[in-house]
């Protein structure tokens, strides 16, 4: 059977369910096709202000908002025992006049809300199958699924994550690397209140962060860790029982919450990097993972995913409704996020490697680095504008409404 759609959406990940909702809110047709992945694995994302403005501007923002925390402010520690000691880094949202840098949310949790979201919108279909190949023309995209059966559509936006099969159809050269890391993530709860701070460890395999979760009905404390370190050590701590790698945590954490204790599974990720040579080939767009990856450093994965998402729905609005895979939407598209996903790539490789090479001159800068952060306000205020609510233009979707004139005031009756 062959189905027809507008646009065919190749990924039911964060970044392909928002797609599709932004997109059929837009008067688009649009079909989602992917398996719907809702493990617990310890894993959570942080949200920057632009995001949560993305999913306030979809209405999607009050099904998130209870299952997640609110970031008010940062702390770097230099734990890397490196001749250059420096002291903690504090960042505060009220700094740059915004109530939270962002919130923190369980990745089942987000994606299980969001397929909720999309099965209610008009315009469309979440397909829960996998496609398996593609026949890309100039008028169109032919999409094979699991079960044999066909979907046609005008444009193809593989949301496939970091293996693309879309990327590998549409013929997109890919710059691949990997890291001497793996991330190990875990629920945990805890003996004292995070105070909605995420605290990030650099040491010298990478950062140990834990970023706050909301409480439960029956745990008042609690935060997701990401701890990156050597491949061999993951393997040993993953074989650790719950109270044993609790209290390596909490050694690695230098006490700061208290006792601790892990909630359900964890999750082990070995670290890479992607970058793709374009965004774009005929009739096909590469969002989120499907065309950059990195390792989980200031939080700017998704973040950056999302930023397509709503560039995305953007370049379509602008190109008209007629067709949405045509050649000028593509265009527009590629041309608006290239700027912003090359320095992001570039600046968490740097600050990885600034972790990694054991070298003098690179401590030295690392340590002048946050000496300056937190010694010199107008630099630290334009690094948190920059990593929360980047430069250059936001897509419309993630600019904040201006406020309101305030109305004139009705003259008192006498
Ligand atoms: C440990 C860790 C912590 C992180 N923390 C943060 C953070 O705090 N903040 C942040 O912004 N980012 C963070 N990230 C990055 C973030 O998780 C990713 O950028 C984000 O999950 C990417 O979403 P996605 O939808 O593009 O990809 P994925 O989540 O990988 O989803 C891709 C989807 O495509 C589906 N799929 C694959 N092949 C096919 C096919 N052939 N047909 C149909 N469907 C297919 C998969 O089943 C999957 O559902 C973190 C990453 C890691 C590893």
């Amino acid at each position: 059977m062959t189905t027809r759609t507008e646009i065919l959406i190749a990924g039911a990940g964060a970044a392909g369910l928002t797609t599709g909702i932004a997109l059929a809110q837009a008067g688009f047709a649009v079909t989602v096709a992917g398996p719907l992945d809702i493990r617990r694995n310890g894993r959570t994302v942080a949200l920057f202000e632009a995001s949560l403005q993305l999913y306030r501007a979809l209405g999607l923002w009050e099904r998130l908002a209870p299952h997640s925390a609110s970031l008010e402010r940062i702390r770097l520690i230099d734990d890397t025992g490196s001749l250059f000691p420096t002291a903690p880094v504090l960042l505060r949202a009220d700094e740059i006049g915004l109530a939270a840098f962002g919130a923190n949310i369980e990745n089942a949790d987000l994606v299980a809300a969001l397929a909720e979201s999309a099965r209610q919108t008009p315009g469309l279909t979440l397909m829960e199958t996998n496609l398996v190949d593609y026949l890309i023309s100039s008028e169109k995209v032919i999409a094979r699924t699991s079960t044999g059966d066909s979907i046609e559509a005008q444009l193809l936006a593989g949301a496939d994550g970091r293996n693309s099969l879309v990327r590998k159809w549409a013929g997109v050269g890919v710059k691949e690397w990997s890291y001497p890391q793996t991330a190990i993530t875990a629920l945990l709860w805890h003996e004292r209140s995070h105070r909605q701070t995420s605290t990030e460890f650099h040491t010298r395999h990478g950062p140990c962060t834990l970023v706050p979760l909301p409480a439960t009905a029956d745990r008042k404390h609690r935060s997701s860790l990401v701890w990156l370190m050597r491949p061999d050590d993951a393997i040993r701590r993953m074989a650790m029982d719950d109270s044993a790698l609790a209290q390596d945590i909490r050694k690695q954490t230098h006490d700061l919450h208290g006792d601790i204790g892990l909630e359900g599974p964890r999750g082990a990720f070995p670290m890479a990097g992607l970058k793709c040579l374009r965004l774009t080939s005929t009739r096909v767009a590469l969002i989120a993972d499907a065309g950059h990856a990195f390792p989980p450093i200031g939080a700017q994965g998704l973040n950056l995913g999302l930023r397509d998402v709503a560039q995305l729905a953007a370049s379509l609005g602008v190109a008209g409704r007629r067709d949405p895979g045509c050649a000028a939407a593509l265009a527009h598209y590629e041309s608006a996020r290239r700027l912003d996903v090359a320095s992001r790539i570039a600046g968490v490789a740097a600050l990885n490697r600034s972790l990694l090479i054991h070298e003098a001159p690179v401590d030295f800068a690392r340590a002048a680095g946050l000496a300056a952060m937190s010694h010199i306000g107008p630099l630290r205020r334009a690094l948190m504008r920059e990593g929360v609510t980047p430069a250059g233009r936001l897509p419309p979707l993630m600019q904040r409404p201006r406020r309101q004139e305030k109305p004139a005031q009705a003259p008192v009756r006498a």
